[in-house]
């Protein structure tokens, strides 16, 4: 790892202080800082976090390279967007798909829509369409850049700033940690940054087609994600460590 770390701090604490001085930039300043840092690699999965900030990226031209996990189970519309938002800022997004042996590994196991039955079942379908692709995506990165809110999930409502991620060694930024909904809609609408029409119809998160529905008035924005779990276990897994993914632990959230 070539990360530009000050004499005698190492990741963990470099972090910490990244933490405070993240805390006083508007996202562009945020974004910028984490480019200087080292290779960045931004993941987005399309939703409307992630579609501010990559508009940032393509806006502002910052050396950040935007990746998405084509899981292969992908609403159309969001599939869509991938294309609609590489035209409209000149970028390129790349995508990391599943290995076809791991997708039929699985679905002589498990059977291909498998997850419905079990908690087991479906971390091993997250781990091959969405943490294996992670991996690669990842590889080489020395700041992972993510879309991650406080106000998302009771699980995410510690999110900070920047944190150091000992399962993959890399320093882990969230530059909309401090953002409510609101102000994410007020940015969109005031950019005309493309989103998902799927919001707009009771989708606020959007991740595979057969693992997302629409929420009710009153739920909580991630309440349409694995609506069958408890809130538990209610995580892909990319922001978990990976031993809770495989099932072989209780998930760790991190942050
Ligand atoms: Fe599989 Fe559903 Fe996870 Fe997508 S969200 S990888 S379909 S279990």
């Amino acid at each position: 790892m070539t990360l530009q770390t000050p004499a005698g701090l190492g990741h963990p604490e470099m972090a910490a202080t990244l933490d405070t001085q993240l805390e006083n930039l508007d996202l562009a300043g945020r974004l910028a800082l984490a480019a200087e840092l080292g290779r960045a690699v931004f993941t987005t999965s399309l939703g409307i976090e992630d579609q501010v900030i990559t508009a940032a990226i393509g806006t502002h031209r910052l050396p950040i390279t935007v990746a998405t996990l084509e899981t292969g189970r992908l609403f159309k519309e969001t599939v869509d967007l991938i294309a609609e938002t590489e035209e409209r800022y000149g970028m390129a997004i790349q995508r990391f798909l599943p290995e076809q042996d791991d997708i039929d590994a699985y679905a002589a196991k498990y059977g291909l829509n498998g997850f419905y039955d079990s908690v087991e079942a479906r971390h091993a379908c997250c781990h091959v369409r969405k943490l294996k692709p992670l991996g690669r995506a990842l590889a080489g990165a020395e700041i992972w850049i993510t879309g991650l809110r406080r106000g998302q999930s009771g699980n995410r409502a510690t999110t900070p700033f920047a944190d150091y991620d000992s399962e993959r060694n890399l320093i882990k930024i969230n530059p909309l940690a401090d953002w409510d909904i609101e102000a994410i809609r007020a940015h969109v609408a005031a950019e005309s940054i493309p989103v998902n029409p799927m919001h707009a119809r009771g989708y606020p998160s959007i991740g595979c087609e057969p693992c997302t529905r629409a929420i009710k008035a009153g739920e909580p924005e991630r309440a349409g994600r694995w609506w069958w779990e408890n809130d538990e276990t209610r995580e892909c897994g990319l922001h978990v460590a990976e031993n809770a993914v495989r099932g072989e632990g209780e998930p760790v959230v991190a942050p």
